[in-house]
């Protein structure tokens, strides 16, 4: 078991009590060890570098008051930093998501295959569904993966939303504009876009989602990753939020036993909040984000 970041500064710090200034020369090792806390984190390298430089920054010249040593008084700029870094100074309506449309809103999932869109958006229709009193359809333009229109519609049917079916033998945008019509129709408050994932990144695939977006006009384009990813999420955040305008992001699979260091490098990469954290494969585990909580978690 890892020390967490506490316990190692105050390993590092005991020979400079009684400092009274966060410097250059006390904290170098100190912002070693957390650079180090965060790559066992998995948080990917230039996500890492950027976040020292700001703790840096903040900690230069910050006082260190009353009984603290200067590892507690880092710790403090560490964990500040971290937590408005995730969001927490946008406040709780960072993770709403935005209504403000002619209806139906359209929410865009975007994402690998695997990442746990489909669950994802069966817990979504739930949520609006029961929470927000919405009424809600979903639709999969996933025509390449055999079972993931019959996965959909199970989810959605367990949820007690409407689905919209489509065919493998029809094209992505023409399923999703047939949705709108229909959810329009049917006076939808929100449609909700599942898409197909690959296993890797690749052209053809963001193309289409791109031609989706393009088509769709939707105001949320969330983009869904696997907390478990690693340092791999940097490349796969790079590569949607280059080919979409992304407007938040899902983090699944947060009850697995990663430290989430993956929540660093997807904001590094998009700027944008995490609205929601996938906390079970159950349509119950979705939760509003709490950018306190994957602070504390990424620290250790
Ligand atoms: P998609 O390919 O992106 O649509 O991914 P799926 O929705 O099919 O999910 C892939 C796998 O991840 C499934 O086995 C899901 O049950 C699982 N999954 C999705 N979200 C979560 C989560 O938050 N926690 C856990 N433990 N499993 C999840």
């Amino acid at each position: 078991m890892l020390d967490n970041l506490t316990q190692r500064l105050a390993k590092v710090v005991k020979t400079m009590r009684g400092e009274a200034r966060l410097t250059e020369s006390n904290t170098a090792e100190m912002l070693r060890e957390v650079r180090l806390a965060l790559l066992e984190a998995d948080v990917a390298l230039p996500a890492v570098r950027e976040f020292i430089a700001k703790v840096k920054e903040k900690a230069l010249g910050e006082d260190v008051i009353g009984s603290l040593t200067p590892g507690q008084a880092l710790v403090g700029v560490v964990q500040r930093e971290l937590a408005s870094l995730m969001g927490a100074d946008l406040g709780p309506e960072a993770s709403q998501l935005n209504f403000a449309t002619q209806p139906p809103a359209i929410i865009l999932m975007a994402g690998l295959q695997g990442a746990g869109k489909t669950t994802t958006v069966g817990k979504l229709a739930k949520y609006l569904k029961e929470e927000k009193k919405k009424k809600v359809l979903t639709v999969s333009a996933d025509v390449y993966r055999p079972a993931a229109i019959g996965q959909l519609q199970t989810v959605t049917s367990q949820v007690g939303a409407d689905f919209f079916p489509s065919s493998h033998n029809d094209k992505p945008v023409d399923i999703a504009l047939a949705a709108l019509d229909y959810a329009k129709k049917h006076y939808h408050d929100v449609l909700i876009v599942d898409t197909a994932g690959r296993l890797g990144i690749d052209e053809a695939m963001m193309q289409e989602i791109a031609a989706l977006h393009a088509a769709l006009k939707p105001i949320e384009t969330l983009f869904v990753v696997d907390a478990m990813l690693g340092q791999d999420a940097i490349n796969t955040a790079k590569a949607f939020n280059d080919a979409l305008p992304l407007t938040g992001v899902v983090l699944t699979k947060l009850d697995g036993d990663s430290r989430g260091g993956a929540a660093l490098s997807v904001r590094h990469v998009t700027g944008k909040p995490v609205k929601f954290a996938g906390v079970a494969e159950k349509l119950d585990g979705l939760e509003a984000f709490d950018p306190q909580r994957m602070a504390n978690r990424i620290l250790g």
